[in-house]
């Protein structure tokens, strides 16, 4: 009897380690690329991460990708579709969980051509580049942030609501300076 129970363990912890591996494999190839189809780091301005002031939410938690009305968003990286709706300040809105428990976030949307629960991969579409929500007097863009689920407290720093930054993350410390390739995956025939 103990030994079967001992033994069950082995095989669970193995199983757990196996599991742990081939999480971790998924994680490690991660490439980011920039959710705007064509954009280069040029289309951002790159102060405007924690910008202040920022009207309503006080310093900008995000950064802008300027592009043309319709341009397609692609997920930056793979990952679930946990949200997809219309927000008061974001408008139309979609948000990812992908690795490293990491939510990307992307509002300001024309149109959501996504579902929540879908799991995406790197370089799927979303949506397209919009300015609905509190955008609609800016030229259009897609509003970008990186939320961490696991706080990050060496990120804290002295800037106004410095401290939030344990969760919110800089997209320009993830994104490529260009996407290598225009989409990553291949064609998705409901897309
Ligand atoms: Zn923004």
């Amino acid at each position: 009897m103990n030994l079967s129970v001992s033994s069950l363990r082995r095989i669970k912890i193995l199983l757990l380690i196996t599991l742990g591996v081939l999480v971790m494999g998924l994680i490690l190839p991660e490439q980011p690329m920039i959710p705007v189809q064509g954009a280069t780091k040029n289309d951002w301005n790159r102060d405007s991460f924690w910008h202040y002031p920022w009207g309503k939410s006080v310093v900008h938690k995000g950064i802008d990708v300027f592009a043309p009305i319709g341009t397609p968003v692609i997920s930056s990286s793979y990952g679930l579709v946990i949200y997809t709706g219309t927000l008061e300040i974001g408008g139309n809105a979609v948000a990812v969980l992908g690795p490293g428990w990491r939510v990307h976030y992307y509002s300001h949307l024309h149109t959501i051509d996504t579902r929540r629960f879908r799991l995406v991969e790197t370089g799927e579409l979303l949506g397209t580049v919009g300015k609905s929500g509190n955008a609609a007097k800016r030229p259009p863009h897609l509003h970008y942030t990186i939320i961490s689920l696991l706080p990050r407290l060496w990120r804290w720093d002295s800037s106004r609501q410095g401290w939030k930054k344990i969760f919110i993350l800089n997209p320009a410390d993830y994104l490529p300076k260009k996407n290598k390739i225009k989409k990553a995956t291949g064609d998705k025939s409901n897309a």
